[in-house]
């Protein structure tokens, strides 16, 4: 290979001078944790999303936990998640005391079996958490089709949980902001949302989150004798989605009934403490850089789009299953560049990752399933319960795919990629893994 010896690195933050002048004058502006950039970034993703409210906090995980603290989720409830997912998605259960239940993948598809899923359903399963995989919205036309089917099952524990009035389906966002399904943003189609803004994410705040939810009864007003959250007082004229806001603040703040900025008011030092809960706030800081990666945002899920097609077409003499991005009817956001090495084992594929590493290029591997992490061994699971799961995982590799690459690199990417894996390979036939049906190939550029 002529090419000169590249360091292309897996994720990087894509920050530019504009994120670093904003950090400067939220430091210098004398207010630096939760506070009008906060706020400010709260209200743009709202409306980018189209929710009535969203809250920030300091990751995912911590939107994911908030969702169930908020639907008073906990011991004796089930939550399904799907195998083939980060291990947050599943911890949050653990950490609220509900038993997980995993859910295998379909037959090439980085989706969760439905099928599966509506067998995993019991007269105590509270939650689904679809997972948005590699920033591609996830089924949830049929995810809303089987909860309404098994409506009948649904044993509500308290007044939120009985005005939604089936299971409640909280997404795993982490990869999907930007990405939208039918006229719809990810954010705005589950009931529950939880984005991810940590530094590897396509638009990042270093650490952060954020968790957004749409309910049809969010304007109602709660009544002040709802069965919901006792040590909640709550207060006269407030909606569903006021409460649900102001509790993801209590959570999120040590259930301190003022936060920083209102106890700065002169005179104004007293508050009380309504929970032992949690501290888990997104910072001005990091608010600022939120608010500046928002403004070149779209410009950055082009980018995405344009290497995609670039290296889907590069690829598509190579034996692999790419994964679709971009359809009719809907756009995923772009996150990550997954590709299938079809008829390879780990090991192989392995040295595949080995090959690229020599050539200073960075892959990554999504995902190790759960079931295969001692954590999750230890709560009982064996990946032989997960078939579909374990075969996505044995051939996958996720290539670099950043908004700091240049042209140059995409194209050393490319090449380097197809010279070791054409070395690698005799058969010629790749295809395009689709949305719904993920892995489905696509004949047009099966070779
Ligand atoms: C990154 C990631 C998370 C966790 O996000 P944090 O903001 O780090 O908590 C959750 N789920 C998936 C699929 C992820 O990739």
């Amino acid at each position: 290979m002529s090419l000169k010896l590249r360091n292309i690195p897996f994720s990087p933050p894509d920050m530019s001078g504009l994120e670093a002048n904003e950090v400067r004058d939220a430091i210098l502006s004398g207010w630096i944790t939760t506070g009008p950039r906060t706020k400010e970034l709260e209200k743009i993703i709202s409306e980018y999303v189209g929710t009535e409210k969203s809250v920030c906090l300091n990751s995912a995980t911590a939107a994911m936990e908030m969702v169930l603290h908020i639907l008073g989720v906990g011991p004796g409830d089930e939550v399904i998640v799907p195998a083939y997912t980060y291990t947050a998605s599943a911890s949050v259960t653990q950490h609220v005391g509900a038993k997980l239940v995993l859910v295998d993948s379909q037959e090439d598809s980085v989706e969760m079996d439905y099928d599966l899923l509506a067998e995993a359903i019991t007269e105590r399963t509270k939650v689904i958490m679809p997972v948005d995989l590699g920033g591609i919205v996830a089924d949830y036309d049929k995810v809303y089709a089987i909860v309404e089917q098994k409506k009948h099952l649904f044993k509500p524990s308290n007044d939120l949980q009985k005005k939604i009035g089936r299971i409640i389906i909280s997404a795993d966002c982490a990869h999907s902001f930007g990405a939208s399904r039918h006229g719809k943003m990810a954010g705005s189609i589950a009931d529950f949302s939880s984005f991810s803004f940590h530094a590897v994410k396509n638009f990042t705040t270093a650490e952060g989150g954020a968790m957004t939810w749409i309910l049809p009864f969010g304007g109602e007003i709660v009544p002040l004798d709802a069965d919901y959250l006792p040590t909640v007082p709550k207060k006269e004229g407030e909606t569903w989605d006021e409460m649900l806001y102001r509790l993801s603040q209590l959570f999120s703040l040590h259930g301190q009934n003022k936060d920083a900025l209102a106890k700065t008011k002169l005179g104004a030092w007293e508050y009380d403490v309504i929970g032992p809960w949690y501290k888990c706030n997104m910072t001005d800081i990091m608010a600022a850089l939120g608010l500046v990666q928002f403004e070149r945002y779209p410009e950055m899920l082009d980018r995405r789009k344009a290497m995609i097609e670039k290296m889907d077409n590069a690829f598509s003499g190579l034996n692999v299953a790419l994964l679709k991005h971009y359809g009719a009817d809907w756009a995923g956001s772009g996150h990550l560049y997954m590709v299938r090495l079809l008829g390879k084992t780990r090991e192989e594929t392995n040295h595949v990752i080995e090959q690229m590493a020599e050539k200073g290029i960075a892959t990554n591997v999504h995902y190790k399933p759960l079931p295969m992490m001692t954590a999750y061994k230890s709560l009982g699971f064996d990946i032989k319960d997960f078939p579909n799961a374990h075969n996505l995982f044995v051939n996958e590799v996720t290539l670099p795919l950043n908004t700091c690459m240049s042209d140059e690199d995409v194209d050393y990417v490319i090449e380097n990629f197809c010279e070791i894996v054409s070395n690698s390979n005799t058969l010629a036939n790749s295809a395009i893994i689709g949305q719904g049906d993920h892995f489905q190939k696509v004949s047009a550029i099966i070779k």
